[in-house]
């Protein structure tokens, strides 16, 4: 049980206490244990035991329940839930900052050796625990829910092959130097997968395969102008949210547009004939 990170305990000179600068909730009659509980609702958060919820009943429905960060039946689904993300860029930076604020369990942006070797990665995980100090790092072999995978021009097939094999979920983000794009969200064996998309770029123009391995072949470029990046994380970790709470795979791709910010487009995406990704063994 904690209050949303915005919601500070304050002292009045009169010696009680206010919850919320704005609202004005205040406590003027706490004995010296009530009110220890009630400062520490503020960041740290306490685990209400049933002795806790009989012995301050009162001061818990004095504080309206919007105030909490657990108040809502999709916060308290959500903190069992677990994302992790492969690639440490502006994208994956902003989506773990709005999942982690909607309420996710477990996060993860990398092993052990990411976090020793990208500085940004290490800022991630800071950003998110100041103000989520309730979060935790999702282990390095631990299943996660939904797995986040970026990439310039498409993602890595060996990671692709691994996330279907292993009936992971997973959310595609590859940019070029026109836009970002985001999705299909993939549950392997229900709807299209990143090779559908691939073998539909083939249908296109035949010399796909040979472009994007090319691109492959590149160091990885992830310049994102922050606004192209921020906009981005908005869809990534709306769909993310949309397959946590709903069970509701988006089987398209959002088309975030780098000349125009105001062109989004959302694309619907078929299981290719080809692929066969949907045939039972
Ligand atoms: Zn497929």
């Amino acid at each position: 049980m904690r209050l949303r990170p915005d919601v500070p305990v304050l002292a009045r000179p009169d010696g009680s206490l206010q919850v919320g600068l704005a609202s004005q909730i205040i406590f003027d009659d706490l004995n010296d244990t009530a009110r220890a509980w009630v400062q520490k609702l503020e960041r740290s958060g306490i685990p209400a035991t049933h002795e806790d919820i009989q012995t301050y009943a009162d001061v818990i429905a004095t504080i309206p329940s919007a105030l909490y960060e657990d108040s809502t039946p999709e916060r308290r689904r959500l903190a069992h839930t677990k994302v992790r993300m492969r690639g440490i860029n502006q994208v994956t930076k902003a989506t773990a900052r709005i999942l982690a604020d909607a309420g996710v369990g477990a996060l993860s942006v990398g092993s052990a050796r990411t976090l020793h070797e990208s500085p940004m990665a290490r800022d991630i995980y800071k950003e998110v625990a100041d103000v989520h100090p309730g979060i935790r790092r999702l282990g390095e072999h631990e299943p996660a829910h939904v797995e986040i995978v970026t990439g310039p021009g498409a993602i890595d097939e060996v990671v692709a092959y691994n996330l279907m094999s292993h009936d992971r979920v997973h959310v595609p983000v590859t940019w070029d130097e026109a836009g970002v794009s985001v999705g299909p969200l993939v549950e392997p064996g229900h709807g299209p997968c990143t090779r559908c998309v691939g073998l539909a770029h083939v249908d296109a123009d035949s010399a796909w395969p040979f472009l994007i391995a090319q691109v492959a072949a590149r160091p990885v470029t992830t310049h994102i102008p922050a606004d192209i990046a921020t906009l981005t994380a908005a869809f990534v970790a709306r769909m993310v949210l949309d397959f946590l709470l709903k069970s509701r795979a988006a089987a398209g791709i959002w088309r975030i547009s780098r000349e125009r910010t105001s062109a989004i487009e959302f694309r619907e995406v078929k299981i290719h004939p080809r692929c066969g990704c949907a045939t039972p063994l």
